[in-house]
């Protein structure tokens, strides 16, 4: 059997290694443009802010060490710029050579994830965007020439993340964002402690209002105000890097993403698709969602190895789990917002608590923000945002495990945590939630 995988990061080397485990003799061939593999996307940021010094470190494995160790075939420089369907072949232009040449294959598998979206602004070629290694060599570049000011545009995680790093090299950082709010898969009243602790570090949080023009030292917004930007981060989302799929006739939905099956099969039963480029399926509804994170795409590549060699496998759908840190502040969230479910017009119960992390007798305990969402009517719990200094990741995982093992919101009084002062209460943060009801 021959495997052909285009993108070789999060979701198309999660397959490719699994493949191996469960496969000694397939023939395995990665395709990745660019010229590295397995690299920490989610590190990037913060070698932008020297947190992660050593740029060696970013790159968790090469060609090379795969080729040795799992008997992988590797190229990186090479794009896959066709997909046959009809002859099973794909072509590959060698990016030293620029030479094409076409490669057979019994399955694809499709993971070439989602580029950064830069709106057409007039100075927009200044703005820097994030998403791989060259990308982060050129903001570290940037940086060593010592701008004064940096404006982030979008104030989504990664331009969150971006605004801290940027400031810790010492810059004045401004975070533009379009929306009356940053981070938008919290509520607007948890997203404002995050805001406030950005503020608090010196940073400003610009809501409501757009950039218009990208100046050579400065940001234009609509407001007509200029804001200094001796260096300018486009951080607004992304879009799924699909035209291969499209072009090859395979489906794809309204939002661009790879149209697949509980399984990850595409329409072409012998293409799978993965990661930010595939769409998902919203655990609340069943309906298509498009949800770029790290977990997924490395839990849907393994799933496509499972299926591939045929192993009796599951697959669930998508809650949409996910954190990320502010100067020590962590905010996270699972599943709906209130936002969305007062748009979608589900009847549910929102539940706020402001516990200690851990006994407020045992020093550094901080207050934590817990919002649970459950259904008015049934008490399945939709979602949950959690905000502070310690233990909010821990509280947003465990509604994530109870979420996925189809717990109630009364049900989280009955968890048995585990408790010692410094860690948390007898009556954990979790259990409180469920002793609220209506
Ligand atoms: P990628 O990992 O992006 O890999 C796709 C690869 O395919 C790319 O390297 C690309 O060059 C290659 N490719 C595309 N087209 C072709 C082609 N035609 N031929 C050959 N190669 C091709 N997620 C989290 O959950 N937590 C985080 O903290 C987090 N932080 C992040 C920080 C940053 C700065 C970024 C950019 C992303 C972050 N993410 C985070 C998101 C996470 O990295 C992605 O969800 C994940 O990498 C998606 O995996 P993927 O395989 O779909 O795409």
């Amino acid at each position: 059997r021959k495997v052909v995988i285009v993108g070789g990061v999060a979701g198309g080397m999660s397959a490719a290694t699994r493949l191996r485990r469960l496969d000694e003799h397939a023939e395995i061939v990665v395709f990745e443009r660019s010229w590295y593999v397995s690299f920490a996307n989610c590190g990037l940021p913060y070698h932008v802010g020297g947190v992660i010094e050593d740029r060696q470190a970013l790159l968790l494995q090469t060609p090379e060490s795969l080729g040795r160790r799992f008997g992988i075939d590797v190229r990186v420089g090479h794009e896959v710029v066709s997909i046959d369907r009809a002859a099973k072949l794909v072509s590959v232009r060698n990016l030293n050579t620029d030479r094409v040449t076409t490669e057979s294959y019994d399955t694809l598998i499709l993971s070439p994830g989602a580029s950064p979206f830069v709106p057409d602004l007039p100075g927009k070629e200044r703005a820097l965007t994030l998403r791989n290694i060259a990308d982060v060599d050129e903001m570290v570049a940037a940086v060593a020439r010592k701008p004064h000011t940096a404006v982030v545009i979008g104030g989504g995680f990664i331009g969150v993340e971006l605004a801290e790093n940027l400031q810790l090299r010492g810059i004045d950082v401004t975070i533009l964002e379009l929306s009356d709010q940053i981070l938008p898969p919290l509520d607007p009243e948890m997203a404002a402690y995050v805001a406030q602790e950005l503020v608090e570090h010196g940073i400003d949080v610009v809501t409501g209002t757009e950039a218009t023009v990208i100046g050579e030292h400065t940001v234009t917004l609509a407001t007509g105000e200029e804001i200094p930007a001796d260096l300018v981060v486009m951080s607004i989302g992304v879009r799924p890097d699909s035209h291969l799929a499209k072009d090859a006739g395979l489906e794809v939905n309204s939002r661009g993403g790879i149209v697949v099956d509980e399984f990850q099969r595409t329409s072409d039963p012998a293409i799978f698709a993965v990661g930010d480029a595939a769409e998902k399926r919203d655990a609340l509804t069943g309906d298509a969602a498009m949800v770029p994170l790290a977990q997924t795409a490395n839990r849907h590549g393994r799933l496509v190895a499972d299926v591939i060699v045929g192993r009796p496998t599951s697959s669930k759908p998508v809650l949409g789990t996910a954190i990320v840190g502010v100067f020590g502040l962590m905010a996270a969230s699972v599943g709906w917002n209130e936002k969305r479910l007062r748009a979608a017009g589900r009847r549910y119960r929102a539940i706020h608590a402001h516990p200690g992390s851990h006994a407020g007798y045992y020093p550094g305990s901080e207050t934590l923000h817990l919002k649970l969402l459950v259904d008015a009517d049934t008490d399945e719990i939709l979602g949950a945002q959690a905000i502070g200094k310690d233990g909010a990741d821990k509280r947003i995982d465990v509604i994530a495990t109870a979420m996925r093992g189809g717990l109630k919101g009364a049900d989280l009084a009955d968890l048995e945590l585990a408790y010692a002062p410094q860690f948390g209460s007898a009556k954990d943060p979790i259990n409180m939630l469920g002793f609220i009801d209506d």
